[in-house]
């Protein structure tokens, strides 16, 4: 076979968080009672004013291509929410809509990196930020954090990474999978050396308003230089239960804007123009309720975890997932339901247990680059949740 793939094709692996999730489904429609704590994907509806819209967009054939940023009415509903929920002042045309936060992170990563140019990315990091800035001919950078540190990085580790090919820092606050959140106080020293290095910010605000204690604080509210410099990374997915479907944004720099708004013209054209619709529907509906809701799964899986000697787990500030460190197994003999025993070396193999013999799904630490964790996410009933946290408390009793 002469015919072959691109390096960037046969280089890339599908993204372990949505392969899980197909897996556990597929299993599940099959009729195994798996309990499903992988995806990030809330368990909520879609608001019903999205939901309604979405069929309104349809019933009145509003279902033709839109402008490539998104239409103006969503772009404005959007400027308005940063204004009166982010003390962030953006105009209509700052803002570009897309297919879902993940296009919106990729124009991002094709609009500012050349080849070799490279993102600073803390560790523990959501999957898909290295492959996209790989993918975008970039290199990623990753900046170790650990438990004890808050799983954040210091401005004074940014500053030691910063080589004269870094192009910008990556900032996901609060974080996929680990749920830190950086203090005000930290983010503006993030911000003296993002400034003074002359750097590029992603600052990924998907997770902003679900939060357990301190609030949000964007990096664009720091200054104008940093408003500059800044590309603010939101979307519908999380806070609207909307991830099917597939509405996220950027706002950022008008020229900025335009540059992924020309990229976007040729690969997407535009987000589904009945998504948007339903988008616009959904802005203003976010019901504090779900915050109350997480904070309760988030605090019943921290008690079960109290409860698993060995395994130490931060309390997360923000986001929907629990990041353990279950390194004291790794190494240990699992014995199985059918009397087999079998030394587990990996997280991966560890998590391959946890769904085969205990019948719980979740993601190992692997591909966030953490291989000493496995993520849970807490987007689930508390009933599911409770089966789950039981199981894994059985699963973990059969090591020696
Ligand atoms: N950023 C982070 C940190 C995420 O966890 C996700 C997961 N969905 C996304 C971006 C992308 O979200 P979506 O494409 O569904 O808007
Ligand atoms: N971001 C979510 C997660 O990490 C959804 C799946 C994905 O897009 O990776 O589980």
């Amino acid at each position: 076979m002469t015919l072959s793939l691109s390096a960037k094709a046969k280089g890339i692996a599908p993204s372990p968080t949505l392969a899980i999730d197909s897996k556990t489904k597929a299993l599940i429609a099959a009729g195994a009672d798996i309990v499903n704590l992988s995806v990030g994907e809330p368990d909520f509806p879609t608001p019903a004013q999205a939901s309604l819209a979405g069929i309104a967009a349809i019933v009145n054939n509003f279902t033709k291509y839109t402008d490539a940023s998104g239409i103006v009415e969503l772009r404005r509903g959007i400027a308005d929410k940063l204004r009166d929920e982010n003390g962030l002042d953006y105009a209509p045309e700052e803002i570009i809509v897309s297919s879902g936060a993940k296009q919106s992170l990729y124009n991002i990563f094709v609009a500012i990196l050349d080849p070799g140019d490279e993102v600073l990315l803390p560790a523990p990091y959501w999957v898909s930020y290295p492959e996209q800035i790989r993918l975008a001919d970039g290199v990623p950078v990753v900046l170790e954090t650990t438990e004890a540190t808050g799983f954040k990085v210091t401005a004074q580790q940014v500053e030691q990474a910063i080589t004269p090919k870094t192009k910008a820092v990556l900032l996901n606050s609060p974080s996929n999978p680990t749920g830190a959140m950086y203090s005000k106080d930290e983010i503006v020293a993030l911000a003296e050396v993002i400034e003074r290095h002359d750097l590029f910010v992603i600052s990924d605000e998907i997770y902003e308003r679900l939060t357990y204690g301190q609030e949000h604080y964007s990096i664009a509210r720091v200054s104008l230089g940093l408003r500059d410099r800044t590309f603010v990374v939101n979307g519908f997915s999380k806070t609207h239960a909307m991830t099917g479907w597939r509405v996220g944004y950027v706002a950022a720099p008008q020229h900025l804007v335009k540059a992924m708004a020309s990229f976007q013209s040729h690969t997407t054209a535009n987000p589904s123009s009945i998504s948007q619709k339903a988008a616009l529907g959904a802005l203003g509906t976010f019901d504090p309720a779900t915050v109350t809701q997480f904070r309760a799964r988030r605090d019943a899986v921290l008690e079960a975890f109290s409860r698993l000697p060995g395994l130490t787990c931060a309390s997360p500030d923000g986001a929907f997932y629990v990041f353990p460190n279950v390194g004291a197994w790794l190494g240990q003999t699992y014995t199985g339901l059918d009397g087999s025993s079998v030394t587990v070396q990996t997280v991966d193999h560890l998590c391959e247990l946890l769904l085969t013999d205990a019948l719980v799904a979740t993601v190992p630490g692997t591909g966030f680059g953490a291989p000493w964790n496995l993520r849970m996410s807490y987007a689930t009933s508390m009933e599911a949740l409770q089966k789950g946290l039981t199981r894994m408390t059985a699963f973990f009793g059969r090591f020696s």
